[in-house]
């Protein structure tokens, strides 16, 4: 079993992303186990040529090694198809025919992140009307394809975890995430299916990642129990197939934010790793400021991943997460520095 980076190559590695990285590795040597590199590049209009290349020479450069091949999403289609086939064939898919604004239209207004939970339209025709449903398929309408939760307040919707880092976490899927699109309308994979696909089939048990992505995780574990009931990452049956293993192990992260509070986006070159490293920024500087950002050393000072692997502990994580990180406008020349 392993730990995994799957990184979306949508632009150069900025820190935030060094900083997950370099939790995700620490985190699967804490516990004797190799990292996968995944490069989530199934999204094919978000993907930036050349940034897999990149990712790999900065993970490198970083000093976070990662075992086994390269897997690339992209090159797992026919994989994606079978097992989306399985799905279906097991009832718990339905076209949706819905567009984005009628969506927007029917849903309840959501605090916070702005994360719209379907209103169920289209569930409703499929339940009540099939045979509507298949004759607009039939005539080329376009359709995205969601998986059928079990409804908000359902007891088998109720997600509990414990997060290494966030503690227990209770969701209940109808409610707080709803019916998610597997296949989009342009027939492209969606993010949560293949996620969860790719972790059951490359043995992945420890997953380490940003704290956006924690209600995903209920999904997640949700959908996983679904895929193996499919018979998908089961015992034997050739190459791509583990033996089930057990939930994984979760650990969401604070962000890195930048001073005015937002997000670190790769649309901001300042922070890239290659306008770093250009400026003559060292890795263990990069690596040393994550893992102060982590919470794993008092002072920002420049260590390799090894020396930072002795520091680590999820407990010191945990004593920081009550805030994102900030990450001061200076903090190249800062870097420079270390
Ligand atoms: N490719 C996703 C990202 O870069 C990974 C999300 C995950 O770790 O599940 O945000």
């Amino acid at each position: 079993m392993s730990g995994r980076f799957a990184p979306t190559p949508s632009g150069r590695m900025h820190l935030g992303n060094a900083y997950a990285m370099l939790a995700a590795w620490l985190s699967a040597h804490a516990r004797g186990e190799d990292v996968r590199l995944r490069i989530e590049d199934i999204d094919v209009p978000r993907v930036m040529p050349g940034a897999d290349e990149w990712i790999r020479d900065d993970l490198i450069w970083l000093g976070l090694d990662w075992s086994g091949d390269v897997v690339h999403q992209s090159r797992r289609t026919a994989l994606y198809d079978e097992v989306f086939a399985a799905l279906r064939g097991a009832g718990l898919l339905y076209p949706c025919f819905c567009s984005r604004a009628e969506i927007r239209a029917a849903s309840a207004p959501q605090e916070g992140d702005r994360f719209i939970v379907y209103p169920g339209t289209c569930r409703r025709l499929h339940d009540e009307r099939p045979e509507e449903a298949a004759a607009r398929i039939r005539a080329g309408e376009r359709h995205a394809w969601r998986l059928a939760v079990p409804h908000a307040g359902a007891r088998d919707g109720r997600i509990l975890f414990d997060d290494r880092v966030y503690g227990a976490q209770d969701h209940d899927l109808g409610a707080s995430l709803g019916d998610v699109v597997l296949r989009r309308s342009d027939g492209l994979y969606a993010y949560q299916f293949v996620v969860t696909l790719d972790d059951l089939l490359m043995g992945v048990d420890d997953i380490v990642r940003g704290r956006d992505l924690l209600r995903s995780t209920a999904l997640q574990i949700w959908l996983r129990e679904r895929l193996l009931d499919c018979g998908v990452g089961g015992v034997g049956g050739g190459a791509a197939r583990w033996t089930p293993a057990q939930t994984p192990d979760y650990a969401h992260l604070p962000l890195l934010d930048n001073a005015a509070g937002v997000r670190l986006a790769k649309r901001v070159r300042s922070l890239d790793l290659g306008h770093l490293r250009a400026q003559g920024v060292r890795p263990q500087a990069v690596v040393g400021y994550c893992a102060w950002a982590l919470g794993l050393i008092e002072q920002p000072e420049a260590i390799d991943a090894r020396e930072a692997l002795a520091c680590f502990d999820w407990r010191r994580v945990r004593a920081v997460r009550g805030r994102d990180f900030k990450v001061p406008d200076d903090v190249g020349a800062r870097l420079l520095a270390m």
